[in-house]
């Protein structure tokens, strides 16, 4: 067999694509095929030989089939919002898109499952779960356009992980097809499961880079049916980080517990063109409380209330009401555009290191990023530890640095540095993909590298699936 190379699929590839997926469903059009070049992460692109949108686990095992039998590198694609340019093909070769497996097969109250195919995105299963009094917890804040698939693949988490988990902590059961386009079922609707080793966990969080996800089956959980979210501004980064620590001594376990820094806060009221709320705080959270007894969150709202007033808070506004909460969470969900049109941005991180060690974190990023005339955003889910850690040169919007540029490799390494010095990791939840590739030996010891490539080996000998990706 060759080797994957970043080569034309011949011809008659193309059309025995066609012949499986329908010949509208294979796009070679360069102007088409720029969308699959690139996925959320500044910086990163690869044009790919084609894209293929099959309909079916058939579909995509007849493509995998034709792909491994010529040695042509495949890339599955949910809705292309990694922050770690996983879902960019760095080899060329074939976009596998999985857009078009959109079906909710089936919810399930009496086991609290739901079956998904692995296009369906988030925010529309949420919406359907909701119809039948249910939901799916993981969150993350692109729900409006990430897939299952994807979080699938990235064990994607969000601001709800604190208290419900991550993405791994609900999948029960999966369909996959491997590399040689194998059709592989692990797994049910079960909520116990010991039987051989746990390929399912081993499967989620494998960026694509092991099997397609081709079927997923997921817990869900009954939908709390009050949520109360508290604003609450603070002085300095070590008084909510304390403050958070006693919530949870004291026995409260809220939903989020998430956090933006005042400089972050500054910056969407510029964007915005007016003040944000206590914008000259710098530190402010978002308690989020949900549950199903009204007399109880009151009971507890009152409570977490009164600790953050003792802990210095300058205020504590409460959102009840569905508009309320919407205008606590704005400033936090606009972060992401506020930052890309205030400042050119240069290295977006997910850093995550015990929450205890949040604020001697956060310094020391701050100290690094000034060091190369940098401003460092801090934001994310302190509830788990997981700070997002964006450095941006305010004053442009684009940036001219590459990701590759000697002095951001360097900013990044020592921002990894300061973070497993503290006992963390260089990703909590985006991923290594291929924007953290050169750094993952910050984090990883040799040994555990190789019994990794070997797993790789043993899914994909010829490093055809999602290669380039998540090892050097
Ligand atoms: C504004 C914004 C906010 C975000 N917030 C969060 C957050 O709060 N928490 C969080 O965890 N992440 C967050 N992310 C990152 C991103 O949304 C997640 O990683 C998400 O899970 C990616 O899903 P996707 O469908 O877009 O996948 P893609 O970006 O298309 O792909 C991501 C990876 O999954 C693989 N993949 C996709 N589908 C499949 C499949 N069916 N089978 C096998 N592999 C597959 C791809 O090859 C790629 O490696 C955020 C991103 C943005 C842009």
């Amino acid at each position: 067999m060759d080797r994957p190379s970043n080569i034309l699929p011949s011809d008659g590839i193309v059309s025995q694509l066609r012949d499986i997926v329908g010949p509208e469903h294979v796009i070679t059009d360069i102007d088409a095929l720029e969308n699959y070049a690139h996925d959320e992460t500044p910086g990163y692109s690869a044009m790919p030989a084609l894209a293929v949108k099959p309909a079916s686990t058939a579909e995509v095992a007849a493509v995998m089939k034709l792909a491994h039998g010529h040695a042509v590198p495949v890339t599955p694609r949910g809705g292309g919002t990694s922050l770690s340019a996983g879902a960019v093909p760095v080899l060329g070769g074939i976009v596998l898109s999985l857009e078009r497996m959109n079906r909710i097969r089936d919810i399930d109250q009496a086991n609290l499952m739901a079956v998904v195919e692995p296009g369906v995105v988030h925010g529309e299963l949420d919406k359907a779960l909701a119809q039948a009094g249910l939901f799916f917890p993981p969150d993350p804040v692109s729900l409006d356009s990430c897939t299952i698939g994807g979080n699938i693949a990235e064990n994607a988490g969000g601001p709800r992980a604190m208290k419900y988990g991550v993405t791994k902590n609900y999948v029960t059961g999966l369909e996959v097809v491997l590399c040689d386009g194998t059709v592989m079922r692990l797994g049910g609707k079960l909520l116990k499961n010991v039987t051989g080793y746990d390929l399912i966990d081993l499967i989620v969080g494998s960026e694509g880079t092991l099997a397609v996800v081709t079927e997923a089956t997921i817990r869900v959980l009954p939908r709390p049916g009050e949520i109360i979210d508290l604003l609450i501004p603070l002085d300095s980064v070590e008084q909510a980080s304390l403050f958070a620590q006693s919530v949870i001594a004291a026995g409260f376990l809220p939903a989020v517990i998430e956090f933006m820094e005042g400089e972050v806060v500054r910056t969407v009221g510029e964007y915005l063109k007016r003040q944000a709320p206590f914008s000259d705080a710098n530190a402010h959270l978002i308690v989020e409380l949900d549950g199903s007894d009204k007399a109880q969150m009151r009971i507890q709202y009152d409570r977490v209330g009164e600790m953050a007033l003792r802990a210095g808070a300058r205020d504590v506004a409460v959102g009840q009401s569905a508009a309320d909460r919407e205008r606590i969470w704005e400033v936090r969900r606009k972060i992401g555009e506020a930052l890309k049109s205030e400042a050119a941005i240069i290295a977006r991180e997910d850093l995550v290191v015990p929450r205890n060690r949040i604020p001697e974190l956060i310094r020391s990023l701050q100290t690094c990023a000034r060091n190369y005339k940098a401003t460092l955003f801090a934001f994310g889910h302190l509830g788990d530890g997981n700070i997002h850690a964006d450095v941006g040169i305010r004053g442009r919007r684009e940036p001219k640095e590459r990701p590759a540029d000697p002095w951001v490799m360097q900013v990044r390494r020592e921002m990894y540095r300061i973070t497993v010095d503290l006992g963390g990791t260089i990703t909590a939840e985006h991923g290594v993909g291929l924007s953290k590739i050169d750094f993952i030996t910050l984090a990883l010891d040799k040994t555990a590298i190789d019994k990794m490539k070997h797993i790789k080996r043993i899914f994909d000998p010829a490093n055809l699936l999602n290669p380039g990706k998540m090892f050097p």
